[in-house]
C-alpha cells in the first residue's frame, strides 16, 4: 500500500517556504459548528489557488498554506464566508465539541461567552482551553491543556493533561461542579496563575505539574467554596 499514492505532498509547509514566502492558517467552520458548506470549500479552493496547499489536521481544523503577502486579504475572504480563522501565537485558543451537532446545546450559550471574555488573552505558551457539553467528552476535553465536561449547570476542571508525544497523559481533575455562574472568572484565576508564575515559554502542563502543590491552587479551590 502506498498512502501517498493519488495525492504525493510535496507541497509541504517546508517545501512551499525553500522558494517561497507561505504563512499557515488554521481554518474551521466555527469553534463549535464542525460543518463546511460547499461555498465555504469553494471559498477555501479560490483562496488556495494552485500556489499553495490543504491540508486536513488533527486539532478540528484545515491548515491552508497561502503566500504571505496575500494573507490579509486572504482572511478577509475566508471570513466573509463564515469561517473561522485562528488566531497564531502565545495565546489562549478555545475548542468545543458540537453538542451533538446542535441536540444538545445547554453548554453552547456559556461556551460562546467564554470564547468572547478568553481568546487571544496572552499566556506564555499557547493554552488551548476544550469544552465538552455532556460527560461523554468524546471531543477528549480531558487532553487539552484546561478541560471543561459539562453537566447539570457546571463544570468539571481538568488541569495538568499532556496533550501530546509518546507520554501523551488525560488531565486530572482539579475542580468539581463549577457552576456556570462562576465557571468564567475561575477561568480568569487559573489563567492569571500561569500568566503569574510560569518561567518563560513553560507549557502549561509542565507549569502546573511543577507548582500543583503551591498554596495558590488551594486557595483557588477555597474561593469555591
Ligand atoms: S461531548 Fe457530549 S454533547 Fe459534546 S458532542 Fe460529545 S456526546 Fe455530544
Amino acid at each position: 500500500m502506498n498512502a501517498f499514492r493519488s495525492n504525493i505532498p510535496d507541497k509541504t509547509f517546508e517545501n512551499l517556504n525553500i522558494n517561497g514566502d507561505f504563512t499557515r492558517l488554521a481554518v474551521s467552520p466555527g469553534i463549535i459548528n464542525k460543518h463546511y458548506t460547499p461555498a465555504q470549500f469553494q471559498t477555501i479552493a479560490k483562496v488556495v489557488g494552485e500556489k499553495g496547499a490543504i491540508k486536513y489536521s488533527a486539532s478540528y481544523s484545515i491548515l491552508l498554506s497561502i503566500p504571505t503577502v496575500e494573507v490579509e486579504k486572504t482572511i478577509e475572504e475566508l471570513e466573509d464566508a463564515g469561517l473561522y480563522v485562528a488566531k497564531q501565537g502565545p495565546i489562549v485558543e478555545m475548542k468545543a465539541c458540537d453538542f451533538c451537532d446542535g441536540d444538545k446545546m445547554e453548554a453552547a450559550p456559556i461556551t460562546e461567552k467564554l470564547y468572547h471574555s478568553l481568546k487571544g488573552i496572552t499566556v506564555p505558551t499557547r493554552l488551548r482551553v476544550n469544552v465538552n457539553g455532556c460527560a461523554s467528552a468524546c471531543y477528549n476535553a480531558v487532553y487539552d491543556d484546561i478541560g471543561l465536561v459539562y453537566q447539570k449547570d457546571s463544570f468539571d476542571v481538568y488541569l495538568g493533561a499532556v496533550p501530546m508525544g509518546a507520554n501523551a497523559k488525560a488531565g486530572t481533575l482539579f475542580a468539581k461542579k463549577v457552576g456556570v455562574e462562576l465557571i468564567e472568572g475561575f477561568l480568569k484565576q487559573i489563567i492569571e496563575l500561569y500568566q503569574k508564575h510560569a518561567r518563560p515559554n513553560e507549557p502549561f502542563y509542565k507549569f502546573y505539574r511543577r507548582t500543583n502543590s503551591a498554596d495558590y491552587w488551594k486557595d483557588l479551590i477555597l474561593l469555591l467554596s
